[in-house]
């Protein structure tokens, strides 16, 4: 749940910053950004469908989690539709770009911080992703070991012990 929150206030604030100094608020309705939220919290609705898949059959998460939904495709189909229709449709073409925006801000989010996507699933299953969080947690952890062994030894030291 706090991944979720996450993923929907990072869309909103970083599509509000470009709303307010990129478009000056020019032509940009509020309810855009409360679709961008929206879609920043689609992509890990895979989990309702691992719950269900896993009433009927045994499955694992990982082979629904972050698989199906987190691809580059839904958001890029979105975005093509977006401008092809947006000389007719510019309400539907700006609630299309608004989708496709949210809900890649949750991919990058993913992909950096935390693991590797299939972003471009189904064409190849090659996973993408840079997993700082963890990386950054290790290194600290790693850090704070060698320090505590540093002291413990310091300490043996001026005991006489060593
Ligand atoms: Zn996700």
């Amino acid at each position: 749940m706090p991944a979720a929150v996450t993923h929907v206030i990072v869309a909103i604030v970083i599509v509000d910053l470009f709303r307010k100094y990129v478009l000056k608020k020019k032509n940009f309705p509020l309810y855009l950004i409360l679709i961008v939220g929206i879609a920043g919290l689609l992509p890990d609705l895979d989990i309702l469908f691992y719950w269900i898949f896993n009433l009927i059959t045994s499955v694992q998460i990982s082979e629904v989690h972050r698989l199906f939904s987190h691809t580059l495709l839904i958001p890029f189909i979105a975005f093509v539709i977006a401008v092809g229709v947006w000389t007719f449709w510019t309400k539907f073409a700006h609630i299309l770009f608004a989708f496709s925006a949210g809900y890649t801000i949750h991919l990058v989010l993913d992909s950096t911080l935390s693991g590797k996507l299939a972003l471009l699933y189904p064409l190849t299953t090659m996973q993408y992703g840079l997993n700082l969080i963890p990386n950054i947690l290790l290194r600290i952890l790693k850090i704070m070991f060698r320090l505590s062994n540093h002291q413990e030894e310091f300490g043996r030291y001026h005991r006489g012990d060593i």
